[in-house]
């Protein structure tokens, strides 16, 4: 269900991204995704809707939005890198290997062993990122 633009626009300006309509457009079509969708995926969706947002116009949104951290990147379709949109809250997420469904996982309990292992090292954890890959329910 794609989350009303007022939202998505309060979204970027909570990330200090000015929201302008391409930003916007970009953002809502990926809001529409249940699971990620690659540069060249959303553009082709865009054009479909009759956007004229070019394809590195695209390329360099979804750039922006992920290094400010607004929308994550999922690298599991050999190497290109995926986009989704995703809650607020820490999360993590569960990757089919032969559908490439995504789904998040709210809950984490690794920042004991997390923080032990960087301490082990003489790190202290600011930050961690975990990806569990396997087979959905329809793909098992
Ligand atoms: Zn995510
Ligand atoms: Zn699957
Ligand atoms: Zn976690």
């Amino acid at each position: 269900m794609p989350a009303p633009r007022q939202g998505l626009s309060e979204l970027l300006e909570r990330n200090a991204v000015r929201a302008t309509p391409r930003r916007l457009e970009v953002l809502e079509e990926l809001a529409r995704e249940r699971d990620d969708v690659t540069a060249q995926q959303l553009w082709s969706r865009l054009r479909e809707r009759d956007s004229a947002a070019g394809l590195a116009t695209v390329y360099r949104t979804l750039a922006l939005l992920s290094e400010k951290g607004v929308v994550d990147v999922l690298s599991h379709h050999g190497g290109e890198q995926c986009y989704r949109l995703c809650g607020d809250a820490h999360h993590h997420h569960l990757l089919c290997e032969r559908c490439h469904r995504v789904v998040e996982i709210q809950e984490c309990g690794l920042d004991d062993w997390v923080a032990a292992a960087a301490k082990q090292h003489g790190f202290v954890a600011t930050d961690h990122r975990v990806e569990i890959v396997g087979l959905c329910a329809d793909c098992r």
